[in-house]
């Protein structure tokens, strides 16, 4: 491959002006959210259209060039990061952003996968409707990210996953081609079902291009709440209270220990508990309503009310306006941010069954803290799912690059030998990337591993898009 006239033809393509190739435009493209991993690329080519895009496929396939699609590059396990080797370019979304249309009768939107999340649910709410993909990146991750990656967020409770939220796409294969799958069918078993194998693959099968996303009735009343509670069990009867209770109107229950909220504290704090005593776990619940204001806070009062005479929460506070619901909420998402200011922690974003969690929580925890004393262990998460982000850093004043490789490696081993054991996932809903590679085979085992490569050799034989993430042939 000649790289200026490789260079030359996908300026051709997108124009000079959007293809990156000095150092310093490069940068911000090669290096992930948590500045974990970072490479090199050829160039960062940014199209503007579908076909600009099955253009630059055909184009790498010439020169034997592979493909790292790239959202808003918010992604936690560096598959939207090029290897260091430098023979890769960037493709970036970003100017593939117009809401292409509106169908209100049929409750969809089609959109393009560069569209921001957070432009989506603007656009939504516009037109009286409600986009339910929430997470703490939706000011600057993108819906093709969000369907690459299959992510969850905090209303994957009541609306399921992205994949759940999504009708249709349009995707470029790795030979270049446009599959246009843009049908808003909420029936349609005509075979194999294409679309839910590119969601999730990151950006291993196909680039998506444009996606079409379900819309909902917007809730006419949310009302919040943060409540203590002691342990996990009283944490997971609560749940299901409000489930049995509340229903469809429970739209997020969110777990946060009480390491979780100091940390959070100690790097904001204006975003402290407000609920007194430091209750070893505080959870945030949220009910949204359809039918009015009273009704739903009416509801809500009840529910705890029974939940106060079983004694599963020992206080409770209701978000008294909007203001303060959305601060229960950024309290929720800065321990995210909090993590990445203190430095290095390492991540584990797992699922188990509810029925296992409080066994796994103790049992690892003990390990934990025995095998490292002092350290500190910042578990957090989408309760309602399972999911919990068991994340570990060290003791507070060592350095936080303290953990060598060797100790990097056993946490993960003991975390994830421990999720094995209570039957658990190793991603919940952030995906494999680079990052769980290594794993994945040991965690799916034998059987899926070689049917997931059997289907990368199938679509992408070449393998063109974004090889050794997720798997490898
Ligand atoms: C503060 C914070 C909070 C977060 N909270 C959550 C959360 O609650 N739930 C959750 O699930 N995630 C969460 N995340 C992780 C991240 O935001 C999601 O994984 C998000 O979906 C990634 O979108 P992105 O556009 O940034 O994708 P990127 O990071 O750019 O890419 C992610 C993967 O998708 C591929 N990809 C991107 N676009 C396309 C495309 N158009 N076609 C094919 N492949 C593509 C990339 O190659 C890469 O493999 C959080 C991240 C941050 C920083």
């Amino acid at each position: 491959m000649h790289t200026e006239s490789f260079i030359a033809e996908l300026q051709s393509i997108v124009g000079p002006n959007h293809v990156l190739i000095s150092a310093d435009d490069k940068a911000p493209f090669l290096t992930d959210w948590r500045k974990r991993f970072t490479g090199k690329a050829i160039a960062v080519v940014m199209p503007a259209s579908t076909e600009e895009v099955a253009a630059i496929v055909k184009c790498c396939i010439a020169a034997r060039v592979p493909i790292v699609t790239q959202g808003g590059n918010t992604g936690f396990c560096g598959g939207a990061t090029p290897y260091p080797s430098g023979h890769e370019i960037v493709l970036s979304l970003k100017r593939m952003n117009r809401i292409r249309s509106t169908d209100i009768a049929n409750q969809t939107m089609t959109v393009e996968a560069g569209c921001i999340l957070q432009s989506i649910q603007v656009a939504a709410v516009e037109t009286g409707h409600l986009f339910p993909l929430s997470l703490g990146a939706e000011g600057s991750c993108m819906i093709g990210g969000n369907l690459a990656t299959n992510a969850g967020g905090t209303n994957v409770l009541r609306y399921g996953n992205a994949r759940d939220l999504c009708l249709g796409l349009e995707v470029v294969t790795a030979q270049g081609e446009i599959w246009h799958g843009l049908k808003g069918l909420r029936k349609d078993n005509t075979g194999y079902d294409l679309r839910d194998l590119f969601i999730g693959s990151e950006g291993t099968l196909g680039i998506i291009t444009a996606a079409v996303l379900k819309l909902y009735p917007l809730p006419l009343s949310q009302w919040t709440t943060l409540v203590a509670t002691n342990d996990i069990p009283s944490a997971i009867a609560l749940l299901g209270l409000f489930q049995k209770r509340a229903a469809s109107l429970l739209t997020g229950f969110e777990m946060m220990t009480q390491e979780s909220l100091d940390l959070c504290a100690s790097h904001f704090p204006q975003m402290a508990n407000p609920l007194s005593n430091k209750p070893p776990y505080t959870i945030l619940i949220e009910l949204s309503d359809h039918e009015s204001e009273e009704h739903v806070r009416l509801l809500l009062e009840q529910i705890l009310e029974t939940a106060l005479e079983d004694s599963l929460v020992s206080d409770a506070i209701i978000a008294s306006n909007l203001s303060q619901a959305q601060a229960f909420w950024q309290m929720r998402e800065h321990i995210t941010l909090a993590q990445a200011q203190e430095g290095a922690n390492l991540k584990h974003d797992i699922t188990l069954p509810l029925s296992s969690l409080d066994q796994f929580m103790q049992s690892t925890d003990a390990l934990m803290r025995s095998a490292y004393p002092g350290i500190r262990i910042i578990n957090f998460g989408h309760l309602g799912d399972g999911n919990l982000h068991y994340n570990i850093a060290p003791p507070k004043g060592v350095d936080p690059h303290a953990f060598n490789q060797a100790e990097e490696t056993a946490i993960h081993e003991l975390v994830y030998a421990q999720v094995e054991q209570y039957g658990g996932s190793i991603s919940a809903e952030h995906g494999v990337g680079q990052l769980k590679l290594g794993g994945l085979r040991a965690h799916r085992g034998a059987v899926a591993h070689d049917m997931m490569k059997a289907i990368k050799r199938a679509l992408d034989p070449d393998n063109i898009l974004n090889p050794n993430k997720v798997v490898s042939i």
